[in-house]
């Protein structure tokens, strides 16, 4: 019989194997998305005639073979091949993104570039030689030396994460930190070199239509292929039955049941713990759940009335003088001409819902950034015709020291539920990119064979998940 498969949440985990549970014909597929639009994190919206993502978003090069080329099969040439063309301000100059060689010996601070030789000359040793229990700080400070920790990495995670570096698991650091050591940092400035290039180095893909027509193109193929597709119902119970889970979903007052003999949930693993009312789950994994937090992120989006704003596709801004960590200008993603004569910046501004930024109003947000971009020398031109926030509510998992206990504590009271599975970014509480949610998504699928969901093939597939790295 064939099986049914309730995939909860459309974003690219989702929306992934919707689509491939439906081409191979494994399951008959219902995706539920508490959105109006699909894409999740990795979506995009219109907006006055403007195509914009939620943040800048690429699709790196490191993108696995045979996602890319299910990707190409989806969209074809609207796939474009771009350079990367960014900047990072480091004490107040602009240093080309991706690392260039000739652009860091003419531009970067001098003091800074002496600190990092000598950081360099010392094997990086760690600051008052104290190297205490290891965390994010620790981590960072043995491979990179002070000075790049204490002007780019530590503010940075301040920022993104909200915490301090010491706070911070040293698995964040490995994870997220792709140029985590002085020989790995050489290796990415040399890969800008020409003749030492390997392919895809300096360059990112993105769909013609905005980042998010990658996942529209999935959920599209799924609904050919006979997925039901629900889109602006959210998710709220779970319900195990003795031969079936009961899903209840709803939207503005009206309640739906739905049945499924497997549920996929790419919903956040915190909220999955939350809505599971039958079995119960125990105290400790309630308590887990509490445990783990994610950083929200405020996505502040500024109309101007001028053709470009500048030629860069984003700018970092990893100091603590500057409440945001980057701007983007959606246009120069895909070379778009339209809407002539007018562009937008979106400006990324991690925080908490409990921080005062959450419940600014869009004007104040918009005020707030034109005034971090005035004190970084990027003045706006004129007053914006227009601005708009955004808000993700589960935007980085932030990994506290120890909070792989409480992680696995719910990742095995999920795993003992049958027929429940929790994955994607949000379900494995990881710092993955696209690819790799799209990547699990096939993974996942890989493990429903002829109604039967193999066990130990997924254990294997999660040991796989475990080596990605995170792309900036
Ligand atoms: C600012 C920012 C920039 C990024 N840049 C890049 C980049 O350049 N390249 C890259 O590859 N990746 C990037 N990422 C990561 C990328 O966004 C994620 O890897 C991707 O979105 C993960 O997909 P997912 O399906 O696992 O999760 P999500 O995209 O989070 O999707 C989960 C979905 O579940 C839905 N949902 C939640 N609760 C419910 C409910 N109760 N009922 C129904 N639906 C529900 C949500 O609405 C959402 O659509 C970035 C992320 C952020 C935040």
């Amino acid at each position: 019989m064939t099986p049914r498969v309730l995939v909860l949440g459309a974003g690219p985990a989702g929306a992934g194997a919707a689509y491939r549970l439906r081409q191979l014909e494994r399951a008959s597929v219902t995706l539920v998305e508490q959105k109006g639009i699909v894409g999740g994190n990795a979506g995009s919206f219109d907006w006055n005639g403007h195509r914009v993502d939620f943040g800048s978003h690429r699709l790196h090069p490191a993108c696995d073979p045979e996602i890319l080329q299910e990707i190409r099969g989806l969209i074809g040439d609207d796939l474009l091949d771009r350079p990367r063309h960014g900047r990072i301000r480091l004490r107040g100059r602009w240093i080309h993104f991706p690392l260039k060689p000739v652009d860091l010996l003419l531009r970067l601070d001098p003091a800074f570039a002496t600190g990092v030789l000598r950081d360099m000359a010392l094997k990086a040793a760690p600051r008052n030689g104290r190297a205490g229990p290891e965390s994010f700080s620790t981590v960072l400070r043995q491979g990179l030396g002070t000075t790049i920790c204490e002007d780019f990495y530590f503010p940075y995670a301040r920022k993104i994460w909200g915490r301090e570096p010491d706070e911070l698991s040293a698995i964040q650091a490995r994870r997220r930190v792709s140029a985590g050591s002085f020989s790995k940092l050489v290796k990415k400035v040399l890969s800008a070199v020409p003749g030492l290039k390997p392919p895809g180095a300096g360059r990112f893909f993105y769909p013609r239509n905005g980042y998010g027509q990658i996942t529209e193109a999935y959920v599209e193929g799924a609904r050919r292929a006979g997925a039901e597709v629900l889109l602006g119902w959210r998710a709220t119970e779970l319900r195990k039955n003795p031969s079936f889970w009961a899903a209840t979903i709803e939207r503005e007052g009206e309640r739906r049941e739905l049945r499924a003999d497997y549920v996929w949930s790419t919903l956040p693993v915190t909220l999955l713990a939350r809505m599971v009312a039958e079995p119960a789950p125990p105290p400790e994994v309630m308590q887990a759940a509490t445990s783990l937090s994610y950083r929200s992120m405020i996505l502040v989006y500024l109309e101007l009335d001028v053709e470009q704003f500048t030629p860069f596709d984003a700018h970092y801004f990893p100091g603590a003088d500057v409440r945001i960590t980057r701007l983007s200008e959606p246009k120069n993603y895909a070379v778009r001409q339209e809407p002539a004569g007018r562009t937008v910046l979106c400006a990324e501004l991690p925080c908490s819902p409990d921080d005062p930024y959450w419940s600014m109003d869009d004007a104040a947000l918009g005020r707030l950034v034109a005034e971090d971009l005035e004190h970084s020398g990027l003045p706006l031109p004129r007053p914006p015709l227009a601005v708009r926030a955004e808000r993700l509510r589960h935007a980085y998992p932030i990994y506290l020291t120890g909070y792989e206990k409480p992680f696995a504590v719910l990742d095995a009271w999920a795993d003992s539920l049958p027929g429940i599975l929790t994955y994607g970014r949000q379900g494995l509480f990881a710092h993955d990119n696209t690819h790799h949610a799209l990547f699990m998504a096939r993974r996942a699928v890989d493990c429903l064979v002829d109604g039967k969901w193999d066990h130990a093939g997924w254990e294997r597939a999660r040991k796989v998940f475990e080596t990605h790295v995170v792309e900036d």
